[in-house]
């Protein structure tokens, strides 16, 4: 059984009562995926690598960042959860077990997506524009958002999605060979295949390739500092900015987070925020004026936030989408703050998802959905007026 120190409720508990409290049916493990394009790249290694071992018969990869304790017990130190997780038994993400006293990663190597993604989908605004990403997960997840999205594969086991068989070096041959300038961690928590990402993330360096994080930000400062020199940008999604809506909609802490934006901040690492609304629950006007107050004290208003839009999903399909308005009010109160570039996510063709010059107000990056129609930025300066747009534009 593992625990957590500090007595959090344990996943199934949290989703049982999540369930009764939305009034509303978890779909299957089975459910086909609205999200095809999850499984949009299988090319012929990867057709013949899907055929090889079953998860069960792989090679296991002992996990980083554990301490081991008396009577074979484990404590996880990857990230704020800390479990504390007995023989034979599995972290709260599921994906990390514990076997005589030795702590296992059971999906290093085997991610069960990928895809090429525009790296506007993830999203990147200020990073790479117009470049694509090959994207990857495996099953996983440390927190429990009962809005997720990727739920078929975040809130569950290894064995219970199909996986493929791929090192980290195939991983960045792949990207290489679909000319991809990135590799993205994304769609369940990279957090949770940290080894995994690690790897891959030096196995794309040793050949140019860069590598963004896209993750829920709920990791230890230490093995974050670690990866830190593998990676090129990380997006962190701020759930919301209350403690309460951190427990009782993710089953996690917001702290910690925070702590996590700073230390990416200081870093110098490429930072983009994505705030997800949900009507009524994080969207009122005060926590958006209060978070952007702190996003310009801590991390000043040079970071990218997104307000993102909504869709009913998972287990608050009992709440409407995102009423665009809400968006709009977040926007202009993180302007009026002096935040230089919020944008307006999940809304195709809004205004406020160009990039804007801070001082001349030219319109210096036009986009369409995932596309970039326009890109009026020179050596990282706007072709207007000069003044230094920050991101990663070569
Ligand atoms: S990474 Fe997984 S096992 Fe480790 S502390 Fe977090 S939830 Fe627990």
């Amino acid at each position: 059984m593992s625990t957590s120190l500090d007595g959090r409720i344990n996943r199934r508990k949290f989703i049982e009562a999540a369930t009764i409290c939305a009034g509303c049916a978890v779909l299957p493990l089975g459910f086909s995926y609205e999200r095809a394009d999850f499984f949009g790249l299988i090319n012929t290694a990867l057709a013949e690598n899907k055929k090889k071992e079953a998860l069960t018969s792989s090679k296991l990869h002992e996990a980083l960042f554990y301490k081991k304790l008396q009577n074979n017990r484990i404590e996880c130190q990857l990230c704020p959860r800390n479990c504390t997780v007995t023989d034979k038994e599995r972290g709260h993400c599921e994906v990390r077990e514990n076997r005589d006293g030795i702590y296992y990663t059971l999906v290093y190597g085997n991610p069960c997506t990928t895809n090429i993604d525009p790296i506007e989908k993830k999203p990147f605004f200020h990073y790479l524009p117009g470049s694509t990403a090959f994207s990857l997960a495996t099953a996983g997840c440390n927190i429990d958002c009962k809005f997720c999205q990727n739920w078929q594969i975040s809130q569950a086991r290894p064995e219970a999605v199909k996986s493929m068989k791929l090192s980290p070096s195939e991983i960045a041959d792949l990207a290489i060979g679909y000319n991809c300038q990135s590799i993205a961690y994304t769609y369940s928590e990279p957090t949770v295949f940290y080894e995994y990402v690690r790897d891959c993330a030096i196995e794309g360096q040793k050949r140019g390739l860069n590598s963004a994080v896209i993750s829920n930000g709920f990791i230890q400062a230490e093995p974050l500092n670690e990866l830190l020199p593998h990676l090129k940008a990380m997006k962190v999604d701020l759930k919301s900015f209350s403690q309460k809506y951190y427990s009782d909609i993710c089953n996690a802490d917001l702290q910690p987070v925070l702590d996590t934006i700073k230390l990416l901040k200081k870093s110098g690492l490429w930072l983009e925020i994505v705030y997800l609304m949900l009507p009524t629950l994080n969207d009122s006007p005060q926590e958006i004026q209060s978070l952007s107050k702190w996003i310009l004290n801590e991390i000043g208003p040079d970071v990218p936030i997104h307000f993102t839009r909504f869709h009913p999903e998972y287990l608050l399909t009992n709440l409407p989408p995102t009423p665009v308005e809400s968006l709009e009010c977040a926007y202009e109160i993180a302007k009026k703050n002096g935040i230089n570039f919020p944008y307006v996510g999940n809304v195709y063709g809004h205004r406020y998802e160009n990039t804007y010059c801070p001082k001349c107000q030219a319109e210096i990056i036009v986009r369409s959905g995932f596309k970039i129609q326009k890109l009026a930025i020179t050596e990282g300066r706007c072709e207007l007026c000069g003044r230094n747009i920050p991101g990663v534009w070569s």
